[in-house]
């Protein structure tokens, strides 16, 4: 990783030390040292409420969507509604493209069989190629979905890509999020009230049952728990590692 992105980042993490979510969010986004910054948002359980704050803040903001062609119609549904009761005004919709489907899925059952290779088609490559024209994105990720996101931190060096990583909701918990989402009266996904904590693509999310962990009907029954739209060193990253997302 470059020296002088490490060295920015640092410089980052130490200067908005004890801000709150929506300061970092406002400030980075202003912040002419960061650059270019686009939300990436699955449009999830949890995605409102960071959508909500950059509306507030800059609804210009581009929002990027990977629309993976697996996904739930109530997400699909969920997606336009709030971004138009958001007035959000710069969303991508991001898809893989049709000769990569032809070529590599053209049934749509490579996620039975090598659901890793069907993340890279449907929303590593797709994320990428969009990604490239920025110099950060923000992600919804928290300390308290576990794993190595357990040390998260405001901004990260992206290995591989020289971009920055922005997470702003780092600090928060279930009831931070629950809280924002009341005091706001800020529509939920429709799946969440179903059971569906944590929402993916239909065929690799199941229902999870009261005391199970919010991401365990995601990839249920295999070791699979994150779908791998981050990098390092310019390779996909599996596990749930400090430099993954959504
Ligand atoms: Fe494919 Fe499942 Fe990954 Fe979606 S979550 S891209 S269906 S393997």
């Amino acid at each position: 990783m470059p020296l002088d992105l490490t060295h920015k980042v640092a410089g980052l993490n130490d200067r908005y030390r004890h801000h709150g979510a929506t300061a970092v969010l406002e400030r980075a986004l202003g912040d002419t040292e960061i650059g270019k910054i686009a939300l990436v948002s699955s449009f999830g359980a949890e995605s409102v409420v960071l959508l909500h704050l950059v509306s507030v803040i800059d609804r210009k903001t581009p929002v990027l969507f990977i629309d993976t062609e697996m996904l739930f119609a109530e997400t699909l549904v969920y997606q336009q509604e709030l971004a138009e009761r958001l007035r959000l005004e710069d969303v991508w919709i991001i898809r893989p493209t049709r000769e990569a489907v032809f070529r590599d899925d053209n049934e749509g059952l490579l996620h039975l069989h090598d659901p890793d290779a069907c993340c890279t088609l449907r929303k590593t490559v797709p994320l990428q190629q969009a990604l490239s024209g920025f110099d950060a994105w923000i992600t919804g990720r928290k300390r308290y979905q576990g794993g190595k996101r357990e040390a998260l931190q405001f901004f990260e060096a992206e290995d591989g890509t020289g971009r920055i990583k922005i997470n702003p909701l780092a600090h928060w918990g279930t009831e931070d999020v629950k809280d924002y989402i009341a005091e706001n009266r800020l529509p939920r996904h429709p799946l969440v009230s179903k059971g569906y904590p944590s929402i993916g693509c239909a065929p690799c999310t199941t229902r999870v049952n009261d005391g199970e962990d919010p991401r365990a009907g995601r990839w249920r029954g295999s070791d699979k728990t994150e779908c791998g739209i981050h990098f390092v060193d310019g390779k996909i990253v599996r596990g749930p590692v400090t430099t993954d997302a959504a």
